[in-house]
């Protein structure tokens, strides 16, 4: 199966970097897109924050790093360009 290598780090919390894979996909127009499970994002939430009643904004304060030629389209999802 085929995975897109996605590094996080940083946010609020200054978290270390973490690498997840998300999973590759093709849409039904044939172009491809990957995204990570619920559970991956919620292990990256984590990562960021572990925090229950921080206001820090958890990940989406992150960098995120996805290779060239794919762009984040929303938390956890990305687009072939
Ligand atoms: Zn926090």
């Amino acid at each position: 199966m085929k995975t897109l290598k996605i590094t996080v780090e940083g946010g609020f919390h200054n978290a270390d970097e973490m690498t997840v894979y998300a999973k590759v996909r093709t849409a039904r127009d044939g172009s491809s897109y990957a995204c990570l499970s619920p559970y991956q994002a919620h292990k990256v939430e984590a990562h960021f924050c572990g925090i229950s009643d921080c206001q820090c904004g958890g990940a989406s304060r992150g960098t995120w790093a996805s290779p060239a030629g794919w762009v984040q389209d929303t938390m956890e999802r990305w687009v072939q360009r």
